[in-house]
């Protein structure tokens, strides 16, 4: 036996495993996303060596540049795109990620049901409310998300839950409580909310992925 510190990895999971405690629940309901931006291939291997398959990036072009190779060596490597999409770029996701957690539009949504379409994939997605209301942040506003959900619906998109990210700065529980109740509102199951320094909170009120990067990778240039 060794008194060897937990890696990052193990620490964020025991953390995920105590919110779930807390909250009686299961922690195998909570999925981990280690979000890899900025970092290089090399930094996700210790990772994939040791069983993490989630992975999340903000931007299509690093993922291209990162993943294939990463998964060739990794099978069962999930991918999730975090970041704005921009419409031209809805193809290319499409075809690499296995989910999208920033769906916040209806050009986007468009774009991306007719990807799937010329693809033959479906990612599932995640439609980004901007909780604070916050004028320079993505996600749709709180008034839009009806109408949003219903052409994600209409355009045959996997709308598997929403996502948020609270405004800095502030307590971002009361965020949480309102993405999950706005999920509940509309019959959505997943919920993408929790971040390096708040992912206690979310776990307890609700998040079925977190989204996880300086606490696993460091801090980014
Ligand atoms: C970078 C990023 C994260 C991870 O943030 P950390 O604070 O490094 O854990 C989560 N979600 C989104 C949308 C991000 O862009």
């Amino acid at each position: 036996m060794t008194n060897d510190p937990p890696t990052p990895l193990a620490a964020v999971r025991e953390r995920i495993a105590a919110a779930a405690r807390l909250a009686r629940r299961d922690p195998a309901g909570v999925t981990l996303v280690a979000i890899g931006k900025t970092h290089p291939a090399e930094a996700m291997r210790p990772l994939l060596d040791a069983g993490q398959r989630a992975f999340g990036e903000n931007r299509v072009q690093e993922a291209e540049g990162k993943w294939p190779a990463l998964r060739e060596d990794h099978p069962g490597v999930e991918l999730h795109l975090v970041g704005q999409l921009q419409s031209n770029k809805a193809e290319a996701a499409v075809a690499l990620f296995d989910a999208i957690h920033s769906v916040d539009r209806r050009s986007l949504v468009g774009a991306i049901g007719r990807a799937a379409v010329r693809t033959g994939r479906s990612p599932r997605c995640f439609v980004q409310v901007n909780i604070g209301d916050e004028p320079q942040k993505g996600g749709c506003a709180l008034a839009d998300l009806p109408a949003l959900l219903d052409d994600a619906r209409t355009a045959g998109l996997d709308v598997a839950g929403l996502m948020a990210v609270p405004p800095a700065g502030v307590e971002a529980a009361p965020y949480f409580a309102l993405l999950a109740r706005l999920a509940r509102d509309h019959g959505l199951t997943g919920l993408s909310m929790g971040m390096s320094d708040d992912l206690e909170a979310a776990v307890m009120l609700g998040a079925t992925h977190v989204r996880v990067g300086s606490a696993l990778f460091g801090s980014r240039a």
